[in-house]
């Protein structure tokens, strides 16, 4: 540990001294240095905590021994072609990540349920909406795309906010209050179960573009999307048409294919979609770094490392 370096490309400048306060705390023998620094010795590197490294960078560290994202997905590091595949790649998942998701995806069932993307549009023409009332949480069925570290902490909070609340994995499982559907198979049962379709699927090959036409058609008329995983698994074309043509009551996204969103993008003057800039989970340097220090902490003892990214399955 005395001596290790941990090179961080996160945040920029500003942000390299918010993760060295919290590093010399956390973990004081600890080197931290700037992605840029001019004094890092590559010999010395063993742990790179990332958010998009420059392509082929990663691949200069002879000792390097753990990759860490600094953000929830891993495709931005997964994209470099000269990646080396003998370094483990650790996902950034923390209790903070679950609970601001679980918030967010919340407040947006609530806003669709209680039909916020038309109040809105109602006040901007100064119209007095009292006929749209909205309906009750417990006669609305949730249904969430992937029930992993996010899916499954948002099924519960989703349940215990009066919500039916459906689930879609991979594997089967048991989740408590929660009707799980798993696999292929089940997903057209899933569907046809759904008022508010919740996406919080990895990107994997599988799961790139499965909000598409073919699933819009399957849920029932006047169903709502909450698209909170990542930008390609959207295609935005079928939703806006699904939209206009009254098939899909509303939507809330919160990531896309394309970030930021183009400023005249059809989605975001749209009247029935609440557009928001991929804020659903964006968790605070303090919690990140205490979950870096964890990880490196298991990493030291030879203790199992948590989260994981598994090549084989893609996520
Ligand atoms: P995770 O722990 O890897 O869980 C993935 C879930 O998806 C698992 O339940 C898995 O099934 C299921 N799954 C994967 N492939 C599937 C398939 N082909 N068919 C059916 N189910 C499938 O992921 P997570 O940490 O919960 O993250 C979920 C998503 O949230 C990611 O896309 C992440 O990038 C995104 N995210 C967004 C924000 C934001 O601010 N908007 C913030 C953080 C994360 P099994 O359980 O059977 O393996």
């Amino acid at each position: 540990m005395q001596g290790d370096t941990l090179l961080i490309k996160s945040g920029g400048a500003a942000a390299l001294t918010e993760w060295q306060h919290h590093f010399a705390r956390l973990m004081p023998g600890l080197r931290v240095y700037g992605w840029d620094d001019p004094f890092v010795d590559a010999r010395n590197v063993k742990y790179a905590l990332v958010y998009q490294p420059d392509h082929g960078r990663l691949a200069h560290y002879p000792r390097l021994r753990l990759i860490l994202s600094a953000a929830a997905g891993v495709d931005h590091i997964l994209a470099d072609p000269a990646l080396p595949t003998d370094v483990p790649i650790v996902r950034m998942v923390t209790e903070e990540t679950r609970e601001r998701m679980s918030d967010f995806v919340t407040f947006a069932a609530l806003a669709i349920v209680r039909d916020m993307p038309a109040l809105v549009t109602a006040q901007r023409d100064g119209r007095w909406a009292n006929d749209l009332t909205g309906r009750l949480a417990r006669d609305t069925r949730v249904s969430v795309l992937g029930l992993g570290e996010l899916g499954s902490a948002v099924a519960m909070r989703l349940r215990a906010n009066g919500f039916q609340v459906n689930g879609w994995a991979r594997t089967p499982r048991l989740l408590s209050d929660v009707n799980v559907f798993a696999g292929e198979a089940q997903l057209d049962a899933l569907l046809t179960e759904t008022d508010i379709l919740v996406n919080l699927l990895p990107d994997t090959h599988a799961t790139r573009g499965i909000l598409g036409r073919k699933l819009f058609a399957q849920l029932p008329a006047g169903a709502s999307l909450i698209q909170v995983g990542r930008g390609v698994h959207l295609d935005r074309q079928a939703l806006l048409d699904a939209l206009d043509s009254g098939r899909l009551r509303s939507a809330v996204v919160d990531v896309f294919d394309i970030e930021p969103l183009p400023p005249d993008d059809a989605l975001r003057g749209h009247p029935k979609v609440l557009v928001t800039p991929h804020i659903a989970s964006t968790v605070s340097y303090a919690a990140r770094a205490r979950q870096v220090a964890d990880v490196l902490g298991a990493h030291l003892r030879g203790a199992p490392l948590p989260f994981v990214y598994d090549a084989a399955r893609g996520y």
